[in-house]
C-alpha cells in the first residue's frame, strides 16, 4: 500500500493517483506500443523521451480530485479539440470553432497550465508563475468555480507546417506535445504550450489590471471562436522549441 501524501488540490493527505497535466488521451493516441514510456514528438519516428519515467504521468492529485478535473474540464476540451460535435471547421485563415463554451474550453487549458505548475517534472518546469497566481487559480479550481475569461486570457492559433519540418503529412504537427515556456510582453507573460495541433497561450498580467486587447481572446465571445493559424517556421521561439524537442527525443 503507497504511503498517503498531499493532494495538490484538496491538500488533504491521501493515495495519490496519477495524474497527466496535458490529458492522459493525447498521450494514448501517441505512445506506442502502449509502453507507457514515452512522450512521443513526432509520428511514428519518436516514441520516447529519456528523462521521463511515464508519459509525463507523475503523483498530484487524489482519485477524488483526479476525477474532479477530468470531468469539468478535460472531456470537454478534449471533445472540442477532437471536434466530436463539429464545431469546429477550417477556413482560408484558421480554425472557426462555433456554439462552443469559450470559457469553458479556457479554463480547460488554464487546469493544464495549473497542474504543470504543481508538477514536479522537469519538462514542466521550463516557465515561472508567481505564488499569487499559482493560488488564484489553485482558489477556483479547488471552489470549483469558473475562472473569468478577462482574469488570464487564453489564446490558441492552429499550427501548421509549410515547409515541413515535421514530415510530408501536415497533420504530424498535431503529434507534437511541446512543453511550456515563457514569453515576456510588455505587461504580462505569455505561457506557451502546444498538443493536438494548437499552440494556447496563457497571458499572466504583471498586476491584475490586465488592459491589452491585441490578441484574440478564448471567452470574449462566449459561443464561438478563431483560431488563427501560425505556421511554426514563423515563429522562432516555436521553431526552437519544438526542434529541441525534437532533438532530444531522436536520442533515443
Ligand atoms: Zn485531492
Amino acid at each position: 500500500m503507497q504511503a498517503p501524501q498531499r493532494c495538490k488540490l484538496c491538500n488533504e493527505l491521501k493515495v495519490l493517483d496519477t495524474s497527466h497535466s496535458i490529458p492522459d488521451s493525447v498521450f494514448r493516441k501517441l505512445l506506442s506500443r502502449g509502453s507507457g514510456h514515452a512522450v512521443a514528438m513526432y509520428g511514428d519516428k519518436v516514441t520516447a523521451h529519456k528523462n521521463t519515467q511515464s508519459s509525463l504521468a507523475e503523483k498530484l492529485l487524489c482519485r477524488e480530485c483526479e476525477s474532479a478535473l477530468n470531468e469539468r474540464y478535460d472531456q470537454y476540451g478534449q471533445s472540442i479539440l477532437r471536434n466530436d460535435n463539429k464545431n469546429a471547421a477550417r477556413h482560408s485563415g484558421g480554425v472557426l470553432f462555433e456554439s462552443i463554451e469559450t470559457n469553458r474550453f479556457a479554463n480547460f487549458f488554464i487546469s493544464i497550465l495549473w497542474r504543470m505548475q504543481v508538477s514536479g517534472l522537469e519538462e514542466h518546469n521550463q516557465f515561472s508563475m508567481e505564488a499569487i497566481h499559482e493560488y488564484t487559480i489553485w482558489k477556483y479550481l479547488n471552489r470549483k468555480i469558473t475562472i473569468p475569461a478577462n482574469l488570464y486570457p487564453v489564446a490558441l492559433s492552429r499550427l501548421q507546417d509549410r515547409e515541413k519540418i515535421f514530415g510530408n503529412n501536415p497533420e504530424h504537427i498535431r503529434l507534437v506535445i511541446m512543453s511550456p515556456f515563457s514569453k515576456r510582453y510588455r505587461d504580462c507573460t505569455g505561457i506557451r504550450f502546444a498538443f493536438s495541433g494548437f499552440l494556447v497561450e496563457i497571458f499572466i498580467p504583471d498586476i491584475f489590471r490586465f488592459t491589452t486587447n491585441e490578441h484574440c481572446m478564448l471567452g470574449m465571445c462566449p459561443s464561438d471562436y478563431f483560431a488563427p493559424y501560425l505556421d511554426i517556421a514563423d515563429d522562432v521561439q516555436i521553431i526552437t522549441g519544438l526542434a529541441n524537442a525534437y532533438e532530444k527525443a531522436k536520442m533515443i
